[in-house]
């Protein structure tokens, strides 16, 4: 199956009546025949679903559905994007460990990464997260590598290949953040990462009706149970360690489920990732060359010609798409804000991967809790305005944008 028609028909469930979209089993718990079976059911040794916080034929229907497009061994979806960056890391971090993480990185997540300082888990930020930058910063204690595939907001790219083989050769999983690149654009562990989480809040759902995340284990890498204890009670599943321990244990004990509700709207949404994707990417691309051509405001989208990571898009994404996120740059803050103000089309909400097209001033919002250096590391500047590029006519926004900017 090629993507759009996987987006369709790969890991869908069959329910006996033929429904073309996966049921809403809005119940807490399951009931069974005797207590004999809920004992299998509990134990693994019969399929079957106990307790919704556990597992649920609408949620399991969604995580299938992504562990196929992601081309994983296990997908576990949770309560929103933080509550799967939250576990991914925790499930095989423990107390002296580090993270080495780009420092372009979503403002809750380095909120996320500093509350963890005070369980002894501590990050190192790197400026640029290239093989070479990446295996300097490589200590004893370094038990994995996290960073976002295309960085919202700062929009450099990562060679997840090249990265990948230095976390592979080094002993420590490359988890990627590819909430901003989607499948659409690329199958991060195709290429070499070995666990992939998404806010699916964003891109997947695609329409802003219902938050959640989801982990995906490409269940290819090697575990050293030693330098991950955490996993050695799991190890004998081998490469399935990470995903059996998340499962069975750090994901259901912190309880940020999905619920059934959101992955039903989520089992919707992904049908068309790959038709909002082209259309979003276009816009995008569109919406920033007009942007270029503007006096006052500077552009930012890596799928320019000009842009540093513009060959690595190239090469790394399907069909050169560049993701549907681009910033601009309007001289101040008080200037930045009258320009959103003035955007009639463009909401102004902290979302991406809408539909509609979305603007935000990230310095006063998303990254209120940030100090200064992080900012400018995260490429958050006092006058930068981030689009989300929704699927207008995009004659529509480029006449919106520039009217605002005369305003
Ligand atoms: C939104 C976002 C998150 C957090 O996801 P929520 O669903 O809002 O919890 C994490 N990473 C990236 C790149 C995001 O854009």
């Amino acid at each position: 199956m090629r993507f759009n028609t996987k987006l369709l028909h790969g890991g869908f469930p069959q329910d006996g009546f033929g429904s073309t979209l996966p049921p809403i089993y809005q119940s807490s718990a399951f009931f069974h025949e005797s207590a004999e079976k809920l004992e299998k059911v509990f134990d693994n040794k019969a399929p079957g679903f106990a307790y919704t916080r556990i597992s649920n034929p609408t949620v399991a229907a969604f995580e299938k559905r992504i562990a196929v497009i992601e081309g994983g061994v296990e997908a576990v979806s949770c309560a929103s994007g933080m509550a799967a960056v939250s576990m991914a890391l925790l499930n095989i971090m423990q107390s002296g460990d580090e993270i080495i993480a780009g420092s372009g990185l979503f403002g809750g997540t380095l909120d996320l990464l500093a509350d963890l300082t005070a369980f002894g888990i501590t990050t190192k930020y790197l400026h640029e997260v290239t093989a070479q930058v990446v295996s300097e910063a490589i200590t004893p204690h370094t038990k994995a590598i996290f960073t976002e595939l295309i960085g919202n907001p700062k929009l450099d790219v990562v060679d997840v290949r090249a990265v990948a083989e230095i976390a592979e050769a080094r002993g420590i999983p490359l988890i990627i953040d590819s909430t901003t690149a989607t499948p659409a654009l690329i199958k991060p562990l195709a290429v070499g990462a070995h666990i992939v989480v998404h806010s699916s809040s964003k891109y997947i759902n695609g329409s802003g009706d219902a938050i959640s995340g989801v982990i995906v284990d490409g269940g290819k890498f090697n575990w050293d149970f030693e330098k991950f204890p955490a996993l050695a009670k799991y190890a004998k599943f081998g490469k399935l360690a990470y995903a059996v321990r998340l499962r069975q244990d750090i994901w259901r004990n912190f309880g940020a489920c999905l619920s059934p509700q959101n992955a039903y709207l989520n089992c919707i949404g992904i049908e068309t990732l790959g038709l909002r994707m082209e259309r979003l990417c276009q816009n995008a691309l569109e919406l920033a060359r007009f942007l270029e051509t503007e006096e006052g405001v500077t552009v930012n989208y890596p799928g320019l010609g000009g842009n540093p990571y513009k060959p690595l898009i190239d090469r790394q994404m399907q069909n050169g798409m560049s993701g549907a996120i681009l910033t601009l740059r309007a001289g101040s803050k008080a200037k930045a804000f009258t320009l959103i103000n003035a955007l009639k089309y463009a909401k102004i909400a902290t979302n991406i991967g809408d539909v509609r097209t979305l603007v935000i001033h990230p310095a006063s919002t998303i990254y209120n809790h940030a100090d200064e250096a992080q900012r400018s590391a995260a490429g958050v500047y006092d006058d930068l305005i981030r689009v989300s590029a929704g699927i207008e006519d995009i004659d529509d926004l480029i006449e919106d944008f520039a009217q605002a900017i005369k305003t």
